[in-house]
């Protein structure tokens, strides 16, 4: 209750109890006194007079006290009013959000420090002006028109929308507008707030770009690419259009990172995906999914059935050499390619299946493309399945060593023996190392199965010395896997220790790639093995990368042609001229040399003739059970 209304209602209070006095005085008090009726209606007469006296003054103390109240009530309210204009004045001023109010047909009629500061426009240029004079040209006339709805019937309106400063750039705002309602409800003003949010929306776009490309080359990323294949992957179906998906893997792109270092590295990356962008058109869309892999997309139809096309002019245009750091760096990529709806039917299977094509193109010997097939699928199939069979192998012992004699091509007599390891499937028959080797190092499993052939050949060898059989040493093959690891130095003695062989007779076979892959602690791995009292041979040589300056470093006696060379023998001339090369090269560093995968004995003879000392094929003898060996096998050939 207010003051006001107190002080009435204590007023009209009192002059009730007055009134109610004056009432018992005169009608009862004074004729009970005064019985004479002359006398007592004079005396009634005078209590009347004062009455109406008492009442006037009441009435006048009343009014005038109301009047106080109320004057003092109106100024207190004026003062309060100005103190909130003047505070809503100030923060209209210093707030950071511009602000702009307009008459209720929209005309300007007041804008804020912000907003000049926001927009450009001094206050004095755009009074009289409407809102309309910053439209950005964004948004159609739809969009206004929502915006006027919105404001009318819910009362507000906020929400993104683009405007134009003074300068002309057009920028992002975060707006919201009222409309300002007289006590009718009729809108006298329109007020809008708003915030310049164009430096929000440049680190979203940042963070958008981070997040789906990728920083060394520009292109999109596997996240964005998976995207778009999904996308063309509904467009597709839809369209009963079919869609190519292009992996595109570099070849040996670790042996740069490795001998440049990265920084080249990433050079080299940067100037293949230019290269690759030249053969592609417009709209074609172009991802590095990681590492060396990149990724094409081609929707058009015609682009589709030229995909292997396509990806024979990649190859060609990677072949020249790239200028990196100022070298000339030779090149070579694969490819694999899987089509839709042919090969896959969705955008995943795409993705897989082209992966799988890849493999196939760098099995068939790298700088070549491959289109996936459904045996690749099947191969596929078979690489899970095996891989889920090989640990129960490993423990069943469905695993057995063979061995391959190692002839002395000029004594023509058994000089060794090389153990393979051959796993014998019950209901596949017998699996080939190089098939599940590369299984068995994918799933950790090579160390068991490395560590069990090493300790049955050292185990074997050490009963045919026993037997007396006159054959030097048993070589084993080790997995790169293991070479990276710094203990098989101290595995390999164990062995030694548990089999009782003495070292000399232990030959252990290391591919290039072992030793690519972590060249100096290879070199220092070699040197601990060597120092156990073994030798060291590398398989496969010519294959790899080796370096020549490495190659003085490492403690090996022994180089194993690849068999790859061999085959060409005696009539390919890069063959011929490659095994010399080995020939002369392991001759020169003090080496021995052996010939792998020698078939024909006019190959034999070759070798021969051209100072090879070693030799391992089908023609002398296939691998076999330690018991099916001939010790006396030593066949006849003649140097040629
Ligand atoms: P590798 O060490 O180069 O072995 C030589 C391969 O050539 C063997 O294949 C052998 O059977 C085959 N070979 C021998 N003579 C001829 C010939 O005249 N013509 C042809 N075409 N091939 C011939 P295999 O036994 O299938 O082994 C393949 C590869 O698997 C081996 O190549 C080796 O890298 C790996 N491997 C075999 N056993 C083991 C093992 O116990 N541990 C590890 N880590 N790898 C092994
Ligand atoms: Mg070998
Ligand atoms: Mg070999």
């Amino acid at each position: 209750m207010s003051s006001i209304t107190r002080d009435a209602l204590r007023t009209a209070t009192l002059y009730g109890l007055v009134s109610m006095v004056w009432l018992a005085i005169n009608d009862y008090l004074l004729p009970r006194l005064i019985e004479e009726p002359a006398v007592l209606a004079r005396a009634q007469q005078a209590g009347g007079y004062l009455w109406l006296a008492l009442s006037a003054v009441l009435i006048y103390l009343a009014r005038s006290r109301l009047l106080g109240f109320m004057g003092i009530a109106e100024l207190a309210r004026r003062d309060e009013d100005m103190q909130r204009l003047r505070l809503a004045a100030a923060v209209f001023d210093t707030t950071l959000e511009g602000v702009l109010v307009t008459d209720a047909t929209g005309v300007i009629v007041h804008v804020n420090r912000a907003f000049s500061e926001i927009t450009g426009y001094q206050q004095d240029e755009v009074l009289g002006l409407r809102p309309s004079t910053f439209k950005s040209g964004r948004h159609g006339p739809e969009f206004y028109e929502r915006m006027f709805k919105t404001i009318l019937s819910a009362g507000q309106w906020s929400g993104e929308i683009w405007n134009r400063r003074k300068s002309g750039e057009i920028y992002p705002q975060w707006q919201s507008i009222r409309p300002i309602r007289d006590e009718q409800g009729k809108i006298t003003q329109f007020v809008a707030v708003f915030s310049d949010i164009s430096s929000i929306k440049h680190s979203e776009r940042e963070l958008a770009h981070l997040a789906h490309y990728d920083p060394l080359t520009g292109l999109p990323n596997r996240l964005l690419f998976t995207d778009r294949a999904e996308q063309a992957h509904t467009h597709a179906r839809r369209n009963k259009r079919s869609l190519a998906l292009l992996l595109v893997d570099l070849d040996h792109f670790k042996h740069i990172n490795e001998s440049l270092g990265h920084s080249a590295g990433d050079e080299v990356l940067k100037a293949a995906a230019e290269r690759l962008q030249i053969h592609l058109e417009k709209g074609v869309t172009l991802a590095r999914l990681g590492g060396d892999e990149f990724a094409i997309l081609l929707e058009n139809a015609q682009q589709v059935a030229q995909s292997a096309e396509l990806a024979q002019t990649i190859l060609e245009g990677l072949r020249e050499p790239f200028m990196v750091s100022g070298q000339s760096l030779f090149l070579t990529a694969s490819v694999g390619i899987s089509i839709f709806p042919y090969d896959a039917l969705t955008a995943e299977q795409l993705l897989r299946n082209a992966d799988a094509a890849l493999s196939q193109a760098k099995h068939q010997g790298r700088e070549s493309y491959a289109m996936y097939t459904a045996e690749l699928t099947a191969h596929a199939q078979r690489r899970v399945e095996l891989a889920a069979e090989l640990r129960q192998a490993v423990e069943e012992h469905e695993l057995r060593v063979f061995y391959q004699p190692i002839h002395n091509l000029h004594s023509r007599c058994i000089e060794g023996v090389e153990a393979l390891v051959r796993w014998q499937h019950p209901a596949r028959g017998m699996v080939s190392p190089g098939e599940f080797i590369p299984i068995a190092e994918q799933s950790g499993l090579i160390a068991d199965i490395d560590n069990w052939v090493l300790t049955e050949a050292c185990r074997q060898m050490g009963e045919w010395l026993a037997e007396g059989v006159a054959i030097s040493y048993v070589a084993v093959n080790v997995s790169s896997r293991l070479f990276g690891r710094g203990d098989l130095d101290r595995r390999v003695a164990k062995v030694l220790d548990e089999t009782g062989l003495a070292p000399e007779f232990l030959e252990l076979e290391v591919t290039e790639s072992a030793i690519m892959d972590d060249p100096d602690q290879a070199i220092e791995q070699m040197h601990r093995l060597r120092d156990l009292g073994l030798k060291l041979s590398i398989d496969d040589f010519g294959t790899g990368y080796s370096s020549l300056l490495r190659l003085k470093r490492m403690p090996v006696q022994k180089l194993k042609i690849d068999q790859g060379f061999v085959a060409g023998l005696p009539d390919d001339d890069d063959d011929i001229a490659i095994v010399n090369a080995i020939i002369a090269l392991a001759r020169a560093m003090g080496m021995r040399v052996l010939a792998e995968g020698i078939e024909q004995a006019n190959q034999a003879g070759f070798l021969l003739k051209h100072n090879c000392e070693l030799g391992q094929g089908y023609w002398f003898a296939r691998p076999m059970p330690a018991e099916q060996i001939d010790w006396h096998h030593a066949p006849v050939f003649v140097s040629a």
